[in-house]
């Protein structure tokens, strides 16, 4: 898919951007991906099972998992009743487990096996959309890339980076406005902060540090 970058259609001020990724940097410097992986596979996996469920649970499974399913081939090859029992306290079990199979396959008949290291191939493997393939990239590859979930999307609107709701259309107003070589750390910052302060239904925007530069903040924030 080829999406054209844009600009949000007020873009913030550069000034206001740099002051919010430097008080990022202040709050949250060691911002990492919480998925337990030691390779590109495992990170895929994990990613796909962190869909409407929490980092810790996806932690929690999938050592069982690749302990009895270990890489793509013998994931391809399972029995699908018993890869739905061993994700099943995931949630959304049966999607998921036809994602994984479905990944799984098309790694070992177009790819060896190999999870590719790039955002094309990437998103052509079934389950596997631009978030799950920019977390790999990111995180398996050390390649950049800004990954928009709930929380960034959410976090990324109130402080007026994008006017957008569709995902990618938010990626790419972040990426016009955040330096490439920031975009992963940028990405698991704004998770953490939309975890702890910024919540969906209660913002804590009086303890918040990014409130002198936040426009949805100062609106619903008495002087
Ligand atoms: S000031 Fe409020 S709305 Fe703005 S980022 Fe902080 S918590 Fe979120």
């Amino acid at each position: 898919m080829t999406t054209q970058a844009k600009a949000p259609s007020q873009p913030p001020a550069p000034t206001r951007v740099r002051a919010v990724l430097g008080l990022l940097d202040r709050l949250y410097p060691q911002a990492k991906c919480t998925l337990d992986h030691q390779d590109p596979w495992q990170l895929l996996v994990a990613t796909i099972l962190s869909a409407q469920c929490t980092d810790e649970r996806v932690n929690q499974v999938t050592p069982g998992l690749f302990a009895r399913l270990p890489g793509p081939e013998a994931m391809a090859k399972a029995e699908p009743e018993e890869l739905m029992e061993l994700i099943r306290s995931t949630g959304f079990f049966r999607n998921k487990a036809k994602s994984l199979q479905g990944a799984a396959r098309a790694l070992v008949e177009r790819h060896g096996g190999i999870v590719p290291g790039n955002l094309d191939d990437l998103v052509k493997l079934p389950g596997v959309g631009r978030k799950t393939a920019n977390v790999v990239l990111g995180d398996a590859f050390g390649i950049p890339g800004i990954t928009v979930d709930t929380h960034v999307g959410r976090v990324a609107k109130r402080l007026g980076f994008t006017t957008q709701d569709d995902p990618v259309k938010v990626e790419f107003d972040l990426m016009a406005l955040v330096p490439p070589k920031r975009w992963t750390l940028f990405s698991h910052q704004v998770i953490l902060h939309g975890r702890r302060v910024c919540q969906a239904k209660k913002p804590r925007c009086p303890e918040c540090l990014l409130l002198p530069h936040c426009p949805h903040g100062q609106a619903h924030t008495p002087a």
